[in-house]
């Protein structure tokens, strides 16, 4: 163990403790580098409407490739970048780029659909996340229909007065608003009236488990409910399997999202996979 500055307080380490923390700290500095050595990376996923089998939405999602860490998850380098407060230009980053090749999408004529970018709750206390998201949509010229953003049910709920005013203002700059991984923190169904949202995102640790437990299966089955008694949209994650697809298919599940169609692609690649889609 190791002694700390006040009397009688000691924090334990093991070897791999410390490990882990030699890797963050590391991690932390390489990140402060990767915006400006070009490292960071979108993946792009589809999701298609079960009703007309078209693909609706493309979610964007960061990859960080570092020469010595290689292909760095984002469970891995976005809770630092919070701790650190490197989210801020990495989310705006996330943001133009998104934006920028939606744009190209929408110049090329690739089908009408929307990109889902993800929020971090950091990036919503930001005073004026409305007003860059404004900007960016002008800068780049693109409706801002085409534009969709993600925010988890935890941090919605976090600080849920400020989330209602913050919804309000994205929904009046026209795009709309999804809550991610739904189901696995604690909405306020009075709350959840209150916000300003289109859709509901079912967390893939539910949908993972059709099959096998019915918890899950019932789960699933109660929010397909509520959001149509809420008049919203529901997709579901981690669509792996044909009787993951069938079961949501016959709850009335509007749309879905998972490795089942397609894993998260580079652009060129999703564009590829998009051209074939549709065929
Ligand atoms: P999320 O937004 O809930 O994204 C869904 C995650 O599930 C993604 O992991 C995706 O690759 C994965 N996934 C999709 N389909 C399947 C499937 O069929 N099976 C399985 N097992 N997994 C599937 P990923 O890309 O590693 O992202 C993890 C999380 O990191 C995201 O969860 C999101 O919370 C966060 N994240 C990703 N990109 C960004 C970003 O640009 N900004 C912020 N703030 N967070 C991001
Ligand atoms: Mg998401
Ligand atoms: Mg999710
Ligand atoms: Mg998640």
């Amino acid at each position: 163990y190791c002694k700390q500055g006040s009397r009688n307080s000691y924090r334990f380490f093991n070897p791999e403790m410390q490990l882990r923390s030699v890797r963050q700290v590391q991690m932390e500095n390489a990140l402060r580098k990767a915006l400006e050595r070009e490292q960071l990376r979108l993946f792009y996923q589809p999701q298609i409407s079960l009703t007309t089998g078209k693909v609706v939405g493309i979610e964007a999602l960061i990859r960080w490739q570092h020469p010595e860490f290689g292909l760095v998850s984002p469970m891995e380098f976005i809770p630092l970048a919070e701790e650190s407060g490197l989210i801020l230009p990495i989310g705006e980053w996330v943001l133009v780029t998104a934006i920028q090749q939606m744009k190209n999408w929408l110049d090329q004529g690739i089908a009408p659909m929307t990109i889902a970018v993800n929020l971090s709750a950091v990036q919503l206390r930001e005073k004026n996340i409305a007003q860059i998201v404004r900007q960016l949509l002008e800068e780049a010229n693109l409706p801002a229909e085409y534009l969709e953003l993600e925010l988890t049910e935890t941090a919605a709920m976090s600080e849920p007065e400020k989330a209602i005013e913050l919804l309000d203002e994205l929904h009046s700059l026209g795009v709309s608003i999804a809550i991610d991984d739904f189901g696995t923190g604690y909405s306020s169904f009075a709350y959840l009236t209150r916000f300003k949202i289109n859709k509901l995102k079912i967390d893939q640790s539910f949908v993972r488990r059709i099959g096998t437990h019915t918890e899950a299966e019932v789960i699933i089955d109660s929010i397909i409910s509520l959001t149509q008694s809420l008049n919203l949209k529901t997709v579901a994650e981690g669509v792996e399997t044909e009787e993951h697809l069938n079961f949501l298919r016959e709850k009335g599940c509007g749309e879905v999202q998972g490795y089942y169609f397609s894993k998260p692609k580079p652009a060129e690649e999703i564009e590829n996979w998009l051209r074939e889609y549709i065929k």
